[in-house]
């Protein structure tokens, strides 16, 4: 194998485990919210990675801190600390509600570091029944057995044998459904802030406050998947700022590391000091280079000229879109908050989410599903105003060709 050797799209059904269904085109280079593929034909990203590179592609503050930490040190595993991982969980903890960090490498590894404690902490301060789960139903939380089992789309969890027990769901914003299920058992209910795979689904007014008071009443502790909402998506650096409601733990990946695997589980002094020595770890978790760049990505994201600039390109964006669908009347509406945004199919083109991603991308414009009803955009954080005009054109010509 050399560099020089050639491949393309066809190589994957060769040479890959069939679990995805790529475009038909291979990106090879990114600048910006820009891409090119091997044929050199560029493309607008409203795809961002699914909500990861949240300053875009080839940021040179995230390359300068890649680059710097790459000449020092990579990895020492966890048998002894690094700077880059205690900088990093010390701003980590001065900007939300947390006392205490434990860093992983993806949202579901997070997740599962989670649902883990919270387990831990319910067995160490109520004893082996007070194990409960409560999750959403089509809620998204990674991968893994645990988190297909806690997450709330059957259709990720089914077929691989016996799930994890002591799991319940419930549907997301009904409050009356997560009361009736509450019990002393409950040892955590978690929340996305907004539902992202599930379809871009924001909590309802008052939900999370609510939540949280129920976890209250019943000592049982309030987890939200910021995975796919955290580090600055919103508009604030995490999505429960806009509530006021703060959980006993969160879990934040994808924009974290601005596009290098590293995510994060934050929680309280009260609830970490049930993970003992010994009690959890992972070899990668925290290495020095994931943590140099999502330093600087938090240094970045984390100041108003970027928050405000979510809010401000939101505004740009959803009134774009909502003047297209008075032309094209394939969506209905637009929901969603600061950049990750859904653009919900009208009755005639449900289930077409597909179709119109397709349409879009030979017009030069990268977007997202999130299920066959609906189109979701998670851009760059800073993605330039004229490139956002730019991807609103390419879409209207996208749709006028579908309509036909
Ligand atoms: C993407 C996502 C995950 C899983 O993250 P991975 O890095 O793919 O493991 C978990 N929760 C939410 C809300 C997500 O959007």
């Amino acid at each position: 194998m050399s560099e020089s050797m050639q491949v393309g799209r066809a190589d994957f059904d060769r040479v890959m485990v069939p679990n995805y269904a790529p475009v038909d085109m291979i990106p090879v280079r990114g600048q910006g919210s820009r891409l090119w593929d091997q044929q050199g034909r560029e493309y607008i990203d409203l795809a961002g990675g699914i909500a990861v590179n949240a300053l875009g592609h080839a940021h040179p503050g995230l390359i300068e801190a890649l680059t710097e930490q790459a000449g020092k040190l990579w990895h020492v595993s966890n048998i002894m600390t690094n700077e880059p991982a205690l900088r990093l969980a010390s701003k980590l903890i001065d900007a939300t509600f947390a006392n205490k960090v434990f860093f992983a490498n993806s949202g579901a590894e997070a997740n599962e570091a989670a649902f883990k404690l919270a387990r831990r902490w319910a067995h160490e301060v109520a004893g082996p029944d007070k194990n409960e789960i409560i999750a959403c139903t089509n809620s998204f939380h990674g991968r893994t057995l645990f988190t297909v089992s806690v997450g709330g789309q059957p259709k990720y969890s089914q077929g691989f044998g016996p799930a994890l027990e002591g799991i319940s769901h419930v549907p997301y914003n009904d409050l009356a459904a997560l009361e009736a299920q509450m019990s002393a058992r409950t040892c955590a209910v978690v929340v996305e802030p907004i539902q992202g795979e599930g379809g871009v689904i924001p909590a309802a007014m008052g939900y999370l406050q609510a939540v949280r008071e129920l976890c209250d009443k019943y000592d049982a502790l309030l987890i939200f998947d910021e995975v796919q909402s955290g580090m600055g998506r919103t508009g604030k650096l995490y999505a429960y700022m806009h509530s006021g409601v703060q959980p006993d733990i969160l879990t934040s990946a994808k924009s974290l590391g601005g596009g290098f695997p590293i995510a994060a589980m934050l929680t309280t002094n009260k609830v970490a000091s049930h993970f003992g020595v010994g009690t959890h770890g992972s070899t990668y978790g925290g290495n020095p280079l994931g943590c140099a760049v999502a330093e600087r990505v938090l240094d970045i994201v984390n100041t108003p000229e970027v928050l405000e600039g979510v809010e401000h390109r939101h505004q740009l964006l959803v009134e774009g879109l909502l003047a297209i669908a008075e032309v094209y009347p394939v969506f209905s509406r637009v929901r969603g908050s600061g950049l990750l945004l859904g653009a919900v199919l009208s009755e005639a083109w449900k289930g077409q989410a597909r179709q119109i991603q397709e349409a879009a991308q030979q017009e030069g414009l990268l977007v997202l599903q999130a299920g066959p009803d609906v189109i979701r955009l998670a851009p760059s954080l800073i993605i330039p105003e004229a490139d956002i005009q730019e991807a609103l054109e390419r879409l209207s010509k996208a749709l006028a060709r579908l309509v036909g």
